[in-house]
């Protein structure tokens, strides 16, 4: 039968990657050129139906600061999902090419570590409309999400690419009862 499912999902990763975009875009079907920073963290609900659920998302949205990282596990902690994000162009001030890369592979090992052992995880490489301005490969990216059993989507807040789909297959992955 049909049924409802009631899923709390947190999105980590670096400041600036696009979380909050990406759930803007999600809930709100928008995109703003300068969304503000996230202070401590915002919530927000939206409900998609899959064939044989009706999945209601309870989403966390955190900050990705590291000045709040020691709240981290009050949002991730009971989530059924995580949605790990970096931004494929890594805009993050830092000489790194991949810096905002690594902050995911840190977010996904604290999630490993300390999460729920059956969460299900998705990797977003967004930004994926900057291809000009590309750092990290898809491939690294999928390689990667494999070795750590995540599934890996890349993404575009700006421009709608594969938004519902990472939800749509988080929902489509979350267990029944
Ligand atoms: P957060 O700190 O992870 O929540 O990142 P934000 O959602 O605040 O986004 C940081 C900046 O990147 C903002 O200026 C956004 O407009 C921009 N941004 C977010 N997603 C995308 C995207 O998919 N493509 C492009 N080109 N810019 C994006
Ligand atoms: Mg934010």
């Amino acid at each position: 039968g049909n049924q409802n499912i009631n899923a709390k999902l947190v999105l980590l990763g670096d400041v600036g990657a696009g979380k909050s975009s990406l759930v803007l875009r999600f809930v709100k079907g928008q995109f703003v050129e300068f969304q503000e920073s996230t202070i401590g963290a915002a919530f927000f609900s939206q409900t998609l139906a899959v064939n044989d659920a009706t999945v209601k998302f309870e989403i966390w949205d955190t900050a990705g600061q590291e000045r709040y990282h020691s709240l981290a596990p009050m949002y991730y902690r009971g989530a059924a999902a995580a949605i790990i994000v970096y931004d494929i162009s890594n805009q993050a001030a830092d000489f790194l090419r991949d810096a905002s890369f690594e902050r995911a592979k840190k977010w996904v090992q604290e999630l490993q570590a300390q999460g729920n052992p059956n969460m299900v995880m998705a990797l977003a490489g967004n930004k994926a409309d900057l291809l000009d301005a590309r750092k990290v490969t898809a491939e690294e990216a999928q390689v990667y999400a494999q070795e750590y059993g995540l599934f890996f989507m890349e993404t575009s807040a700006k421009t709608a690419t594969n938004v519902n789909d990472i939800f749509y297959e988080i929902a489509k992955r979350l267990p029944r009862v």
